[in-house]
């Protein structure tokens, strides 16, 4: 909060190319909202079409849903048509057999599916592919036998009619299919806005981080529990108003249209219309509503022409039919302004007495194997330690251990006077302790600023109310994290592939991005592993003057590096490491120079002259 107000001066709204991105952003939705609107008054359409048109709403609602949780956080489930169900009946049962207005039956239909998803994404937390699958199934298995047979609440197979619809004070009846036509549109409309702005949000970026790579997601400072969870509970909150809709639309339910087989169609309405974006999800789910309708002419072959439509466009088009906009995307989105800030004026200035982090005793065990083995050491306010040793000697465990990923086995980290060993990698970040991988771990498929945006996530507060509803606060926000996160690229000298996806850009300015990621979540302490490994020299040289000047702004490092003259060019201390054991420790001339140290490197000197 405070960040926010010292820094007021410096995030004023954006003007210029933003605008640009924005208003097409804005127009293309609006056409087709006025499209909407307009459609059904223009052509007359018949009381079929009208329902189709209905069914394809409620269904764009679920997949939109689905794609927050599929194509947004890449949790894969085959379970949304029981939260579908789930929505239809428990708005039906309130309000067709025991009489409560339309209103409360519809706030039940959303509560209970979402409830329901709770459990669920807490409970599958740690699964995800395949495994993750299997649970949706079964849980959509249960409910459909749940559906049918337990008579006393549901009616069973008979199902249940007489679904009433609202009105608006008496003043507009939703019997009327036309004007229930437009509350739905409310709903779709407001369904998108939604999904839309969170895709940019704090909490749509940290779910992008979690299904790009949930580790580095992790030590960035992102809640990968809370953001699995949360869009669980969106998915099936958004399922549960469709089925509300579709309950309502078509006046009678049974247990048939919530089975097994419309959670095949979810999902396959989610990718074959584009899983990643909000529109995507009413581009299949119309699409898929109507195709059936458009191939009844074939008679009996339109399931097989059906099926292999969709099995072209999952195969050719891995992003759905709206990935394809992406490429338009190119021509429209520029990339935003933002003004200047130094990385200076942001960093944390630090108030550590002398022992920025002591490490005692720390050791790690896999079974047999001490991993890491009763190790001490510790890194002062403002320096930069190494931490060397021969391949497999424990330098990257300690660095786990650090940044939370491993849990220790036993021996204590204190950070800031805080104990943190085996505390969640998030808390850690957001403590002040950032890392980067030996073998890179970027967000690929986001783009090189969105990568460093998210490591603002552990530093902000953008909450999902901000989302639902525009606020300055918020958009504020929104400007100092790219104003900061464009900072810390400048810093690395990238700014001018702020654009590119991190995946395309070449190997050393990977690594670069993620040091810039790192120094977002604003550290104190920078672990860093091997960052010079298969870098060129004149990359390492920058990286040098790089980690110099960061230095000099007051960040301390652990560096874990086989570069011996970059060691020597930038450690004032060192810390050896031989099979999980510290062999020797001090200054770092001295210590490269110890007959020990020389001896683990090279073995012993015979071995080294045969
Ligand atoms: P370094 O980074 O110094 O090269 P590591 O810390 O990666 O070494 O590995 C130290 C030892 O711990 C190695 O023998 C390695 O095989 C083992 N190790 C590391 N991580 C695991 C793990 N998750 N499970 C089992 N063994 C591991
Ligand atoms: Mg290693």
């Amino acid at each position: 909060m405070n960040m926010l107000e010292e820094n007021g001066k410096t995030s004023r709204p954006v003007r210029g190319s933003a605008q640009k991105a924005l208003s097409l952003s804005v127009l293309i939705p609006l056409l087709a909202l006025i499209v909407a609107v307009l459609f059904p008054l223009i052509f007359n359409l018949s009381g079929y079409v009208l329902s189709l048109i209905l069914l394809a709403m409620s269904y764009t609602i679920v997949v939109v849903g689905l794609n927050i949780l599929l194509g947004y956080t890449g949790q894969l489930s085959l379970g949304q048509g029981a939260f579908f169900g789930i929505g239809a009946y428990a708005f039906a049962i309130l309000s067709a057999r025991h009489g409560l207005p339309f209103w409360i039956g519809l706030l039940a239909g959303i509560m209970v599916p979402v409830l329901f998803g709770f459990v669920i994404g807490l409970t599958t937390s740690k699964l995800s592919g395949h495994y993750l699958a299997m649970v949706t199934i079964s849980f959509q298995m249960i409910v459909s036998l749940v559906l049918n047979n337990w008579k006393t609440l549901t009616n069973g197979p008979d199902g249940i009619t007489g679904i009433p619809r609202p009105s608006l004070f008496g003043l507009i009846d939703f019997k009327n299919d036309l004007n229930f036509y437009y509350l739905s549109l409310i709903f779709v409309v407001i369904v998108l806005w939604f999904a839309y702005r969170l895709k940019y949000s704090r909490l749509g970026r940290a779910m992008a981080a979690v299904r790009e790579n949930e580790m580095a997601a992790g030590v960035t400072g992102v809640r990968v529990y809370r953001a699995k969870v949360m869009a669980f509970v969106l998915a099936s909150g958004m399922a549960g108003l469709g089925g509300v809709l579709y309950a309502a639309g078509s006046n009678y339910i049974s247990p048939d249209p919530f089975g097994f087989a419309q959670s095949v169609v979810f999902l396959t309405m989610s990718l074959v219309g584009g899983s990643g974006s909000a529109y995507g999800g009413l581009l299949g789910a119309v699409l898929l509503t109507f195709l059936p309708e458009w191939l009844r002419f074939l008679k009996e072959i339109y399931i097989a022409v059906y099926g292999f439509m969709v099995i072209l466009a999952v195969l050719f088009l891995p992003q759905g039919i709206w990935g394809l906009t992406r490429i338009l995307e190119k021509y429209f989105r520029k990339s935003q302004e933002v003004e200047a800030l130094e990385l200076k004026e942001f960093l944390p200035k630090l108030e550590f007495a002398s022992d920025m982090m002591s490490v005692k005793g720390l050791s790690k065990h896999f079974g047999g194997l001490k991993a890491v083995d009763r190790v001490d050491f510790t890194v002062t306010s403002g320096e930069i330690k190494a931490l060397i040793g021969p391949n497999g000697s424990g330098k990257t465990t300690i660095l786990n251990l650090l940044s939370g990923l491993y849990m220790p086995t036993g021996g204590e980290i204190l950070f800031d006077s805080q104990r943190i060993g085996g505390r969640r990698p998030e808390d850690i970040a957001a403590l002040g302790i950032a890392r980067t991988f030996q073998n890179i771990r970027l967000f690929g498929d986001l783009s090189v600023i969105e990568n460093i945006m998210v490591g603002q996530t552990c530093r902000t507060q953008e909450s999902l109310l901000s989302v639902a509803i525009p606020n300055r606060r918020a958009r504020q926000e929104r400007n100092l994290i790219r104003s900061k996160a464009m900072a810390t690229l400048k810093f690395v000298g990238l700014q001018d592939k702020a654009d590119w996806s991190a995946k395309n850009l070449p190997y050393g300015q990977q690594r670069l991005v993620e040091i810039a990621r790192a120094l977002a979540t604003e550290p104190k302490l920078l672990l860093l592993d091997e960052p010079a490994a298969g870098l060129n020299a004149s990359e390492t040289d920058k990286l040098v003057d790089l980690l110099k000047k960061l230095n000099e702004m007051g960040l301390s490092m652990l560096l874990v590096e086989h570069d011996m003259s970059l060691v020597k060019s930038l450690a004032t201390t060192v810390t050896v490491l031989n099979f999980g054991q510290k062999i020797s420790e001090g200054n770092t001339e001295h210590t490269l120079n110890d007959p020990l140290v020389v001896e683990a490197y090279l073995g012993k000197e015979e071995e080294a002259y045969a």
